[in-house]
This record gives C-alpha cells, sequence and structure tokens, in this order.
C-alpha cells in the first residue's frame, strides 16, 4: 500500500474532530501520554487514540512519534513481522471513522458497540485517521507474542495505574476459548 504522507507545502489535514479531544480534560490532548512532552512540539505529529465500547470511554491516550515508534519497537520481531503481515493482508484502503478498516464491518454493525478510533495528527490537523473494531482488535491481539503482550501490559501499568485491568492500551486480550 502506497502511502505518499502529506504534502509539506499544503497545510493539509483537517480540524482534529471533537470525537478526539480528551474525554477526561474535555479538551484536545496537549501532551503525550508516555513522556509528558508536548504534542504541538513534535513536527513529526503524535497519534490519538480512544477506545469505546456501548457509547463510553474506556481508553484514551496519546503518543508522540518518537514514543510511539520507541514501543513499537519494543515488540519483538515476530510480532512485528505477523503484525505487519496481518496489516498487508487485511488493510483496506478506508479512512474515518464510519467502517473497519480492517474488515467490511461499518461502525453501526460492531459487536458489543466496541471500537476503537485513531487519528495521526500534527499540530492542530488530523492527517488520517481509522476505526478498527473488536474483532480485529482481538485478532490483533492474538497475534502477538507473549514478550510483546507483558511489554504493553507494562506501557499501561505505567500510564494508566489504579485502572480496571480490562482497560488496555492496546487492544484487550481475547477471551480464553471454551472449546474443547
Ligand atoms: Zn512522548
Ligand atoms: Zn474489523
Amino acid at each position: 500500500m502506497s502511502n505518499p504522507g502529506p504534502d509539506p507545502s499544503a497545510p493539509g489535514g483537517d480540524p482534529i474532530p471533537d470525537v478526539l479531544y480528551s474525554f477526561y480534560e474535555e479538551r484536545p490532548f496537549v501532551s503525550c501520554t508516555r513522556c509528558g512532552e508536548s504534542l504541538a512540539d513534535f513536527t513529526e505529529g503524535y497519534r490519538i487514540s480512544k477506545n469505546f465500547k456501548r457509547g463510553e470511554v474506556v481508553m484514551e491516550y496519546a503518543l508522540c512519534m518518537p514514543c510511539l515508534t520507541r514501543m513499537l519497537d519494543e515488540a519483538s520481531e515476530e510480532s512485528k513481522q505477523r503484525l505487519a503481515e496481518f496489516q498487508t493482508k487485511h488493510f483496506r484502503n478506508v479512512s474515518g471513522f464510519e467502517e473497519c478498516a480492517l474488515c467490511v464491518r461499518t461502525r453501526g454493525e460492531v459487536r458489543d458497540d466496541e471500537f476503537g478510533i485513531v487519528g495521526v495528527c500534527q499540530g492542530d490537523r488530523m492527517m488520517d485517521s481509522a476505526l478498527m473494531c473488536i474483532d480485529c482488535m482481538e485478532a490483533m491481539q492474538e497475534i502477538l507474542s507473549e514478550h510483546t503482550r507483558k511489554v504493553w501490559d507494562k506501557f499501561r501499568e505505567e500510564n494508566f495505574p489504579g485502572v480496571p485491568s480490562d482497560f488496555e492500551p492496546f487492544p484487550s486480550r481475547p477471551v480464553p476459548s471454551l472449546q474443547e
């Protein structure tokens, strides 16, 4: 898939929509959830993620690109390769929050009204956006190695202390299979 990226000569993107504002702070995200630096200072941009379930925000964070890259780098080689393969195989050329980027479900069709949205932003502009349904989030979680899950669990514990265990910065784990 080609990703030409924003044209540096044009202002580009759209204003960041309210749905990507911090629900807890009731304003746009201003600092990186991990390093605390001001998001506006990152010329390479940042990524906002929010997960919803039955109309409620269950998780939200914003990561500057260096923190995001570092976090993805901490995934095992095996996980990185599997995630890349998964995305190559499933990624549809759709943006926005109306349908899943990885399958044919629309937002109205997702199970338990549970989905995640991400916005790739620069300053106060949103350059790209995507929605992922709970089934696709679980499918991605399933292909991660144990090592990667532990690393990303640590991220959750460090950045969201005291939150309920189902409050995951990354897609929640698949429910253990009850099939014999
Ligand atoms: Zn950061
Ligand atoms: Zn999906």
